[in-house]
């Protein structure tokens, strides 16, 4: 039977369950048609597990099964133990707004399934995944009866395995916005068009966070998409939280995300600005700043001119931010790991001339998982600074 063969010395990786083969660890590789599903052996034959494989790609292989198990069981099994570990976290009357499956951090490479109440979204990033969406449709269309299936794969990272942009209907009719709830509070998710499969779910934990720390203070929402933190901050007690986005949709949404939940027009204003330039203005008095902003290192060459773009709007953060005050600060950058972020806040501090402690640290909400022997998963990473 055909199969993968990698070379001698360059097995190590995948026993230890990490999903990727790039391509200088394979020796030989049949005929086969990309995304087809291989089993992957070992120069000695052993059997190492299955993966699918896209030659344009240069991570060409991505397991989908270790060992004997075959691929198809795994996938159908994977998909079973991440609505498992949902269930046990997230009780729907409170929060139904959730990611159910995150990719590698699931074992399942290149898909993201996110539930909007019952409205599912997916999204894959690889042919592999493309060719195993009718079992992965199947699968959750079973388990969670969803009103409708939409597919959000409108991602650059499809074009290294030369696949098209898609958006479409699955299953079920066209849905343009769904109201949702996380921790009991009402949002519109805009699901046509809007940012990734339309909310940022890996900040829950954080918007939590923002709600007990908010109480009597001036807040600042940078970057700010849908409003969600300046919606936290307010109902936390804050005095006011104002908004800023370069996207004039996104502060449209963030509107509608206010009078949601019952906030008038003195709870804060909405600035549709870039936020390098926002900083350098002079503004309100405010007491608690968040910089939320997109990744700015795509890949590991981005990432000396990703830490200038953090460092300048953490400096002019923390030179503004009256004291004493909170700054909580992200970065969705892999390549800008927790150490080297710490720095770049570091720097930033120094430069601006503040007082700066980290109080606590933060990660993506534990429905994005980071899977032990793949961590890659890992992204978000964020500080709260205390400056007197
Ligand atoms: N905090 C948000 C998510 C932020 S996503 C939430 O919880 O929903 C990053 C946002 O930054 C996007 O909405 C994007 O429009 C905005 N953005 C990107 N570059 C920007 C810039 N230079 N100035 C202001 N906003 C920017």
């Amino acid at each position: 039977m055909k199969a993968a063969v990698l070379k001698p010395g360059r097995d190590k990786a995948v026993r230890n369950r990490h999903h990727w083969i790039f391509s200088g660890a394979i020796r030989d590789l049949p005929d086969f048609e990309p995304g087809e599903i291989l089993p992957v052996r070992d120069a000695g034959g052993d059997l190492l597990g299955h993966a699918f494989f896209n030659p344009r790609s240069s991570i060409a292989g991505r397991m989908i099964s270790f060992g004997s198990e075959a691929p198809e069981a795994a996938v159908r099994e994977n998909l079973e133990r991440a609505l498992a570990l949902r269930r046990t976290f997230f009780d729907p009357a409170v929060t139904n707004a959730l990611r159910l499956v995150n990719a590698e951090g699931d074992g399942l490479p290149g898909l993201v399934a996110d539930l909007y109440d019952d409205v599912l979204v997916l999204q894959s990033a690889t042919l592999g995944m493309d060719k195993l969406k009718p079992l992965v449709v199947d699968t959750l269309a079973r388990a969670l009866k969803p009103r409708a299936i939409l597919e959000r794969s409108d991602l650059p990272a499809r074009r290294e395995e030369g696949l098209d942009q898609v958006e479409a209907v699955l299953a079920g009719e066209p849905v343009d916005r769904v109201r949702v709830l996380e921790n009991g509070v009402p949002y519109w998710v805009n699901l046509a068009g809007g940012q990734k499969t339309g909310f940022y779910l890996d900040q829950r934990e954080s918007r939590q966070l923002v709600r007990a720390h908010a109480a009597g203070r001036k807040v600042l929402n940078m970057f700010a998409y849908s409003g969600s933190f300046s919606v936290c901050a307010l109902l936390g007690g804050a005095v006011r939280a104002d908004s800023v986005d370069s996207s004039a949709a996104a502060m449209s949404l963030a509107q509608d995300n206010f009078d949601l939940n019952g906030l008038g027009s003195e709870s804060g204003t909405f600035f549709t600005a870039d936020v390098f330039e926002f900083l350098r203005e002079p503004t309100l008095e405010h007491d608690f700043l968040i910089l939320d902003p997109p990744a700015f290192a795509k890949k590991r060459a981005d990432v000396v001119a990703a830490c200038r773009g953090y460092k300048d709007i953490n400096r002019l953060a923390l030179k503004r931010v009256r004291a004493p005050g909170l700054v909580l600060t992200f970065s969705c950058s892999h390549f800008v790991d927790e150490g080297l972020f710490r720095q770049v806040v570091f720097e930033a501090a120094a430069e601006a001339g503040r007082r700066a402690r980290i109080l606590q640290r933060h990660r993506q909400a534990l429905d994005h998982p980071v899977n032990v022997y793949h961590p890659e998963t890992d992204y978000l990473k964020g500080f709260l600074l205390y400056v007197d």
